[in-house]
């Protein structure tokens, strides 16, 4: 077996011990004679993997009695109409940062359901960049104040999340569980499970259970998650599957050490790569701005397109995959999640010298 150097922004890489632990249970899960997908989402099985997966996540995160975990569906794209939808009753607004092409979607759907105040636009720039979260001016008496703890085009990151009067609700799809947070200091986050938890079709929300409360009952039923929380995430089929490949990335997680361990992990693995970067005479020169790089998803660029493109064409060859920048940015992109193995950085760091020396 020849497993690819995966660095695809998502579905993205998942740890082969996971995949190996899956494919010997597809079949016949735990001897019941089943794979867990042909199991009833009511039945002991799955059940058990359910409420595992709540139990370690809440582990993982420092969850709280006043907070709940929920596995959705329709995508971290779904949550940014819900979040409003719930949280933003009539006659208040909404704070937001546009960082970049995953808040602007967030803004977008947000100001079809309500007022929203964009608080910082750095969107645009050129270096991407990010705005000093501690030094904006918070609407007082805002509903809620939302954030996209990393930027995963963009490849920026939030270094240090302010501390709000309003709930802060962040969109942590590409980095959450990468690194501790302390809950405690969010109302609501949200993530699609395909970049570090899981595969794609499952969404993870944790919500400060009173803001379930806020939702107008005239809400669809589904859209409330007054709903998904009364019912513990099985008010409809839950995506069984996903939650338990999930399930089995938080117990992967939990033995890396958490993430506390995870964040020493990542913290070692971008510093290898953006060291490369920085240590090529300008060769290659990072996207981001130094003060907001993103630990998740590294963005860089060459001396021109060609060589941009003969770059990932030479890395494609070489079973690296995924390196091509998103097109809105341009240039290469290596998205490095927690499952991405420290072996990949390693390859990837050979193949920049020996292109820089090929091709300087
Ligand atoms: C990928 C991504 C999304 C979109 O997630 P879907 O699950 O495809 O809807 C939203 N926000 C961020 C930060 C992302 O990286």
């Amino acid at each position: 077996m020849s497993r690819a150097y995966n660095f695809n922004a998502g579905p993205a890489v998942l740890p082969l011990e996971i995949l190996e632990i899956a494919q010997k249970e597809l079949i016949d899960f735990n001897g019941t004679g089943m794979s867990i997908m042909e199991h009833s989402h009511r039945g002991k099985a799955y059940d058990a993997v359910h409420a595992e997966a709540v139990a370690n996540l809440g582990k993982l995160l420092g969850v709280t009695d006043d907070y709940q975990v929920l596995f959705l569906q329709g995508g971290a794209s779904l949550q940014f109409s819900m979040v409003p939808m719930n949280l933003l009753g009539a006659g208040q607004v909404a704070d937001y940062v546009n960082s970049g092409a995953w808040a602007g979607k967030a803004i977008k759907e947000a100001k079809k359901v309500g007022a929203v105040n964009v608080l910082a636009d750095t969107s645009k720039e050129i270096p991407t960049n990010m705005p000093d979260y501690e030094a904006l001016n918070y609407t007082p008496g805002a509903a809620y104040v939302h954030v996209t703890s990393n930027e995963t085009i963009a490849g920026t990151q939030i270094q240090r999340f302010p501390r709000t009067a309003a709930p802060l609700v962040a969109d942590m799809s590409s980095d959450i569980l990468s690194r501790p947070l302390d809950l405690k200091q969010f109302g609501l986050v949200y993530a699609g499970a395909q970049k570090n938890l899981g595969p794609s079709g499952v969404t993870l929300v944790v919500i400060r259970k009173d803001l379930a409360e806020r939702a107008a009952a005239t809400l669809p039923t589904m859209l409330q998650y007054r709903t998904h929380l009364e019912e513990n995430s099985l008010y409809n089929t839950p995506p069984t599957f996903g939650i338990y490949i999930l399930m089995l990335v938080t117990r992967w997680l939990l033995s890396k050490g958490g993430a506390a361990g995870m964040e020493k992990i990542n913290q070692a693995k971008a510093g290898k790569l953006y060291a490369a970067i920085d240590n090529s005479g300008g060769y290659y020169r990072g996207s981001a701005v130094k003060a907001f790089r993103s630990a998740m998803n590294v963005t860089w660029r060459l001396p021109s397109e060609a060589l941009e493109e003969k770059f990932i064409k030479e890395a494609t060859a070489l079973k690296m995959i995924g390196l091509k920048g998103h097109r809105s940015v341009g240039g290469c992109r290596a998205s490095i999640y927690n499952a991405c193995p420290m072996a990949a950085i390693d390859a990837l760091v050979a193949h920049m010298a020996d292109f820089q020396a090929k091709n300087g």
